[in-house]
């Protein structure tokens, strides 16, 4: 079961659902936890594993070869990206807007642009007891967390077919790198906190998994603080609030020197205990 842990917005907690969800989840099963927000992951400061793989991670772009081109600018013209762009006599290439989706290369009728390998970012995979945690990573200045989330998605695919447990801690937002993180996920836990921005962004990742189709419910973090309205938001359109962590000093300071909340909080790890279940219950009624 692939579970992605989202947020319409940064900051909200995401991370603390995952990490702790993810040991807690492993106490009693085999788990596996990517940290898919690949511009900056963080789930790492919470897991002390023992690093066991580490790769490089490439995507395909076009390289200019002058050789034969005829100028023609076609390539220009079927980049959605504009990351292509013909400049007097020269075929410009500008990596970091390319999506690597092979058009220009594939329509160009000289076949002067041949897909080269550019690293993009790299994989880590670390081993803690029944916790699998993989940590992926753009390089500074690549731009397109996509083709990173993708190919981490498929390592995890690859290596983990057969552990139950799979969760991904997604990027925050609405846009591409959050849809390529949670498109394959049969649940969607989306964290939000209590407050007008918390509800704002809610309800755009909420339009968002009702467009891919997404099964979700809502973990309200810092539970306490604000008003009231994300739980009236949720009970009007019938989604289910699954946990409610509470705000407190505590758990900021736990979280400040990177500690795990539900080994020092029994409210913290009551509120685990409800997403287990929803997750055990969900897991029941789709095999
Ligand atoms: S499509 Fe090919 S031949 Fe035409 S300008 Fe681009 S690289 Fe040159
Ligand atoms: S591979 Fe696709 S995105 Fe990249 S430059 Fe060519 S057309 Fe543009």
């Amino acid at each position: 079961m692939k579970i992605a842990i989202a947020s319409g917005k940064g900051g909200t907690g995401k991370t603390t659902l995952s990490t702790n969800l993810a040991t807690y989840l492993a106490e009693n099963q085999a788990v596996v936890l990517a940290d898919l927000d690949v511009e900056e992951p963080n789930s790492g400061l919470f897991l002390n594993g023992e690093m066991i793989h580490r790769e490089d991670k490439f995507k395909m772009i076009p390289s200019w070869d002058k050789t034969d081109c005829t100028l023609c600018g076609k390539c220009q013209q079927v980049c959605n990206f504009n990351a292509v762009m013909k400049l007097a006599e020269m075929i410009l290439v500008f990596p970091e807007l390319c999506h690597g989706c092979y058009a220009c290369s594939e329509l160009c009728p000289e076949n002067s642009l041949p897909m080269i390998p550019k690293k993009m970012g790299e994989l880590k995979h670390f081993r803690l007891p029944n916790l699998d945690f993989i940590e992926s990573k753009l390089i500074i200045g690549e731009e397109q967390a996509v083709p990173l989330i993708g190919q981490t998605i498929r390592y995890v695919d690859e290596k983990f077919a057969q552990t139950a447990i799979k969760l991904f801690d997604s990027p925050p937002g609405t846009s591409c790198p959050v849809i390529e993180a949670t498109k394959d996920a049969d649940l969607v836990l989306l964290v939000t906190e209590p407050t007008p921005f918390g509800l704002h962004d809610l309800k755009l990742a909420v339009e968002t998994m009702k467009e891919l189709k997404k099964p979700h419910g809502v973990v309200i973090n810092r539970f306490g603080i604000g008003d009231v309205k994300v739980e009236g938001y949720c009970l009007e359109n019938d989604i289910p609030i699954i946990a409610k962590i509470p705000n407190s000093r505590k758990i900021a300071e736990l979280y400040s020197v990177g500690k795990l909340l539900y080994k020092e909080l029994p409210e913290v790890k009551v509120e685990l205990e409800k997403v287990a279940e929803f997750i055990a219950t969900y897991q029941e009624e789709i095999v």
